[in-house]
């Protein structure tokens, strides 16, 4: 595949309201969009500044020109891109996530094949939660009612206040939404291991479908204690931003399930590989999203709608930003839904993204 030229875009969305998670609050989401180019065909990718892989804007335009070397002007292939990428620049897993993105989409749009279908994936609809950032139970309950009204099947909400609040707000959420909604929990490492297994212990009678990344990212041996302690599944988050670390967790069983963030598995490519070791180890898991615009969602469910072993997705940090830049993936009876054309099937509104450019100055 031959490229003739790649061009960052750094934009900035305001979000519809604060998120606060227990590590930190935002009220802009902060993307870098990737376009490659091949004659007058164009691929387009999103890498998002986030806290996890600790990237900024400024950090993925500089990988960017680091990148360009590696593609402008080549004929390349994907794997051995990817793979090179990843030994130059190993600590801006959401920079090359962005440019493996608009490759694949590329790729899809060149060989006229929807990137499921390049992985032999099936269409099927991704049915993604809504997320309730940390907020008071009134809040919660509030925001709640809304999404269920607005479709949504599954809610996941975030915790961290003390196992108390905690309970509290779930049950008040389990209250409203009846018992066919799921109910997701993420705690985005703010408990010790034993708060932890308090915490689950607790919510044993709620019907949570599984408990998100419920101690501190390094904390490998609480986390697997925390595991092998309670029945509710435990799902690794943070701590799973490579695929030689889902390998690890599988063979030690550190977590029953993973989640795939494409901003921590460098793209497609390395979500691929996560997946195909957790098909290895007969694993479950989720696709997930940092602050991200409709056209890395798109990914996202593109990856989904490849395997049965994500049997979760919460693609919904486009349905938080108060504009959006791309078309083409419809949200219908709590399912996101990838369209008929090739590559991630998304058509980008230049205008609208010119519109959230950052100034140049602002960002060097
Ligand atoms: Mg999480």
């Amino acid at each position: 595949m031959k490229i003739d030229e790649l061009e960052t875009i750094p934009i900035a969305i305001d979000r519809n309201e604060v998120f606060r998670i227990s590590t930190g609050s935002s009220l802009t989401a902060e993307n870098v969009i990737v376009k490659v180019r091949s004659d007058n065909v164009t691929g387009w990718g999103n890498a998002s500044a986030n806290s996890v892989t600790q990237e900024s804007v400024e950090s993925i335009l500089k990988a960017s020109e680091g990148m360009r070397s590696e593609v402008e002007g080549k004929d390349i292939e994907l794997e051995e891109v990817w793979e090179k990428l990843r030994e130059k620049l190993p600590g801006n897993p959401a920079a090359i996530a962005g440019l493996d993105i608009a490759l694949h989409d590329l790729k899809g749009k060149l060989e006229e094949k929807k990137i499921w279908d390049m992985y032999g994936g099936r269409e099927q609809g991704v049915l993604t939660d809504r997320t309730i950032g940390l907020m008071t139970k009134t809040e919660t309950r509030e925001h709640a009612s809304k999404f269920i009204e607005k479709g949504f099947k599954a809610i996941k909400i975030k915790i961290g206040f003390g196992v108390l609040e905690d309970l509290r707000r779930i049950q008040a959420v389990r209250d409203i939404v009846g018992k066919d909604t799921d109910i997701w929990v993420d705690a985005n490492q703010a408990f010790t291991p034993e708060e932890a297994i308090t915490l689950c212990q607790k919510l044993k009678n709620l019907d949570i479908q599984f408990v998100e990344q419920p101690v501190r990212e390094g904390d490998l041996e609480g986390l697997k204690k925390v595991t092998s302690e309670t029945d509710i599944p435990i799902m690794a988050d943070e701590t799973i931003k490579s695929p030689e670390m889902a390998e690890k967790i599988c063979t030690e069983e550190l977590a029953d399930m993973i989640n795939i963030k494409l901003m921590k598995s460098a793209g497609l490519t390395g979500g691929r590989k996560i997946v195909e070791i957790m098909e290895d180890y007969s694993v479950q898991g989720m696709v997930g999203c940092m602050g991200e615009t409709s056209i890395s969602i798109a990914a996202g469910a593109h990856l989904h709608q490849t395997t049965e072993n994500l049997r979760y997705a919460d693609l919904d940090s486009h349905f938080m930003l108060s504009d959006n830049i791309a078309s083409g993936l419809d949200f219908k009876d709590g399912k996101l839904w990838t369209s008929d054309k090739p590559g991630l099937g998304v058509d980008v509104d230049k205008e609208k993204m010119e519109d959230h450019r950052m100034e140049l100055e602002a960002i060097s």
